[in-house]
């Protein structure tokens, strides 16, 4: 699909279909594979496995367009977590034998994908990682709650990160692709936001995996793919909700009087629309940073930083100045408002990652 195309199917059928698919709660298969028809599930992964092959850059240009016309985050959290947090990883990491097998599928949009890293009690941290992957004949034995999930309830294949060498700390985590089979029971969470997109816990009842469903080595889970899953998802999600930004900013703008404003309103409302160009520009220069040619990892994670602090604040701002506007709220503008709590995810890695970043 060129621009123009996408930008009518962003409309005509996520933009237009939203409301219904958020009062039902649910995700829409049909609409995922029309998805996957027009090319935009699999365009950034490799031709040999049935991808487009146009890398992760145009793909987030893509989704950009799609959350900027079809204004349904939920949906474009699903597509970028199907992507960035299962099938990118499993091209980067995976067998030869592991991509000829879920590389196809992932990208006709046949089989949807699912990372499960985090847990009830310590989210994302390697240390308090309970799950386990205790070696059985030629296989492991994978045991353990994963939660929240994006996609778990949907999803037919799993990222799952458990602890092959518990004693090991951080070191003994070991990445693997799981599929839905016995042993794996998914229990549906409602989050009040994002209602488009399912979100999950997985349980994990000692599925049995056979060995050639590692990714990459024991011992990579952690160091490697977590780190990577989290870097990479960050980056590919940032331009993403920064174009999402541009159109509320933009639906709040046109639909005030500016003789109805103050000059200290209009100048804040103008002030954080040149925030959004900046924040464009530094959006794309962290795609190139994780995704490009470009390397540097503290500019990187020094984006990730400013990002993480930054577009919190900026939408505190706007709904701040949306509440002294009186600024009429109609159904899309409280859906948008709603489900940018996304940006509340991953609040506490955000600091402890400030607090170890001079000293
Ligand atoms: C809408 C939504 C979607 C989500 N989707 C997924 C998903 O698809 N897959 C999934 O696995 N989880 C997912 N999560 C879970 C999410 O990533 C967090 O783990 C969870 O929300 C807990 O967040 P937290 O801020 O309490 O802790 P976390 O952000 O998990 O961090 C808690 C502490 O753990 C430590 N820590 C965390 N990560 C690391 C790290 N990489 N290295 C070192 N230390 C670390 C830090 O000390 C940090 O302060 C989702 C959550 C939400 C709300």
């Amino acid at each position: 699909m060129n621009t123009k195309e996408l930008r009518t199917f962003a409309r005509s059928r996520i933009f237009s279909t939203f409301e219904e698919r958020a009062a039902k709660g649910g995700f829409d298969r049909g609409l995922w594979r029309e998805m996957a028809e027009s090319g935009v599930v699999g365009m950034a992964l490799d031709k040999r496995y049935g991808g487009g092959g146009a890398g992760m850059g145009e793909f987030v240009e893509c989704v950009s367009l799609l959350a900027g016309e079809g204004l349904d985050l939920g949906l474009t959290l699903s597509l970028i977590d199907h992507v960035v947090l299962c099938a990118y990883p499993l091209q980067v990491f995976g067998s030869k034998w592991l991509k000829e097998r879920y590389l196809p599928p992932l990208c006709k949009g046949d089989c949807i994908g699912a990372a499960a890293v985090s847990e009830d009690d310590g989210g994302g941290d390697p240390k308090r990682m309970r799950s386990s992957a205790a070696r059985a004949g030629d296989g492991y034995t994978l045991s353990g709650v994963k939660g929240p999930v994006t996609n778990a309830p949907v999803a037919d294949l799993f990222l799952v990160v458990a602890a092959t060498d518990p004693g090991a700390g951080k070191d003994g985590l070991s990445a693997f692709l799981v599929e839905r089979a016995a042993g794996v029971r998914v229990e549906e969470l409602g989050l009040g936001f994002l209602p488009t997109s399912p979100h999950g816990r997985v349980i994990l009842d000692g599925v049995r995996v056979s060995a050639d469903h590692l990714l990459g080595e024991e011992g990579w889970g952690h160091e490697k793919i977590s780190r990577s899953l989290f870097i990479w998802e960050r980056s590919a999600l940032i331009p993403v909700v920064v174009s999402y930004l541009e159109r509320w900013h933009h639906l709040v703008v046109s639909s005030l009087d500016p003789e109805g404003i103050s000059p200290d309103l209009r100048t804040l409302l103008a002030r954080r629309k040149v925030e959004l160009t900046a924040y464009r520009a530094l959006g794309s220069r962290l795609l190139e940073l994780t995704f490009g040619e470009a390397e540097n990892g503290r500019e990187r994670l020094e984006l990730l930083l400013f990002f993480g602090k930054t577009l919190p604040e900026w939408v505190e701002s706007m709904r701040a100045a949306v509440e002294e506007a009186r600024v009429p709220l109609d159904e899309t503008l409280r859906a948008m408002d709603r489900d940018l709590r996304l940006l509340e995810v991953g609040g506490s890695l955000l600091d402890w990652q400030f607090q170890k970043l001079l000293f």
